[in-house]
């Protein structure tokens, strides 16, 4: 995908044009004009020239009371707090800051932006579940999805990076390559802007576009923002990291943390197959990951899951479970079964019903805790392994 960008007025008002792209069918952008692919201004500029000029004000969403206040200048000392706690409650113009004085409201209003990406597009399965689109601010899209369970908890599904590196073969994201890391504004951002749209969030995961051990240091961020009493106050227990299998992350969370929950995606114990599904496997040996895994359970008290993505023929029969419950013996962990779910374009079949329970029913025998995780979102691309879809789909 050749992706160019140009600026069209203030953000988050900018323009994006696809090669071969009709414009007219992108609904988000009905605000642009057309820049035509072969004007001057087009020729002129390519990507990785391209600044947003964002850089004469500050992003405030990533940022600590303590960092407003240094930022700004701000008298009294709490008003910077007070900024902080009208972003965690999600405001979109300095206007709804009723408790702040019209001057510092117009004072911020010229050196700083309350929103650095913007929503695009809100899909929303007939199961509940919810995906928004969000465009950042140099053109690139990422995708949050809302989970809402039996028990109607909600968890938003949050993702990590535009793209993803580590090219696991039956995921969308993978095949879509890194962009960049998110920063850790554009994280917070993302759970705000799910939590307008759905209501209060009770759960993140980090288990979106991206892997997090590859940007950790904007997660850190992101979760002190959003876990600080003094801001959203949401618990760390309440949210979870997910990773294809990155041992030296596993270690680093478990040394220096945040605190927060874990899960692996595991997919399958069969080293030559993972290596086959998973190319991080060359790397994170299993025995390496196994370890990993035992010490963070060692480490912080807390149980572990393991993710398995079914794929029908391949990781669903007598050796793979023999395999698994081999490579889960004497960890603390849940299973979390999760049937594939389609991706165009991916030569792999979702198992039947019976496949399934079948392999569950292996699993339980070992006296495993196994889940099955119901599937949800498939029909707006919002389904675990899905996300990116919606990049793909705007190219045709
Ligand atoms: S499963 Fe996760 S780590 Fe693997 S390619 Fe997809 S987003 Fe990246």
């Amino acid at each position: 995908m050749t992706l160019r960008n140009e600026l069209f007025g203030q953000p988050p008002f900018f323009m994006v044009e696809y090669e071969n792209y009709n414009f007219a069918k992108c609904k988000s952008f009905s605000n642009a004009t057309p820049v035509p692919f072969n004007s001057s201004l087009w020729k002129q500029k390519r990507f990785s020239d391209i600044k947003i000029n964002m850089s004469d004000k500050t992003v405030l969403t990533g940022l600590t009371p303590e960092e407003i206040s240094t930022r700004f200048q701000l008298k009294p000392s709490f008003r910077a707090k007070q900024i902080y706690e009208w972003i965690a409650k999600g405001v979109e113009s300095f206007d709804e800051m009723t408790n702040i004085d019209k001057a510092t409201r117009e004072k911020l209003s010229e050196s700083a932006l309350l929103r650095s990406s913007s929503v695009s597009e809100v899909l929303k399965d007939p199961d509940g579940t919810i995906k928004l689109q969000i465009t950042l601010h140099d053109g690139r899209a990422i995708e949050t999805v809302l989970l809402t369970d039996k028990e109607g908890r909600k968890t938003a599904c949050v993702s990590c990076q535009a793209g993803c590196a580590m090219k696991c073969a039956f995921c969308q994201t993978g095949q879509l390559g890194l962009g960049r890391n998110l920063t850790a504004g554009e994280i917070v951002e993302e759970f705000l802007y799910m939590e307008k749209e759905a209501g209060k969030l009770d759960n993140i995961v980090f288990m979106g576009m991206g892997e997090p051990f590859q940007n950790l240091d904007s997660i850190r961020k992101a979760v002190s923002i959003l876990t600080d009493p003094k801001g959203r106050a949401l618990s760390s227990r309440r949210i979870t990291l997910s990773t294809c299998g990155l041992v030296k992350g596993i270690y680093e969370l478990a040394n220096n943390g945040p605190k927060m929950r874990l899960a692996i995606s595991l997919t399958t114990a069969d080293e030559e197959l993972r290596k086959e599904l998973m190319p991080v496997t060359a790397g994170n040996p299993l025995s390496e990951l196994k370890k990993a895994i035992a010490y963070f359970i060692e480490k912080t008290g807390k149980r572990v899951t393991l993710e398995a993505a079914l794929l029908s023929g391949k990781n669903t029969g007598r050796e793979s479970a023999d395999r698994l419950i081999a490579f889960a013996k004497g960890l603390d962990v849940y299973i979390n079964l999760i049937p594939w779910n389609p991706v165009p374009g991916l030569d792999f079949t979702t198992p039947s019903a019976d496949e399934v329970k079948s392999f569950a029913k292996m699993l339980e025998q070992a006296n495993l805790n196994v889940n099955l995780r119901t599937r949800r979102g498939e029909k707006i691309g919002g389904a675990c392994g899905q996300l990116g879809r919606s990049q793909t789909l705007q190219e045709t």
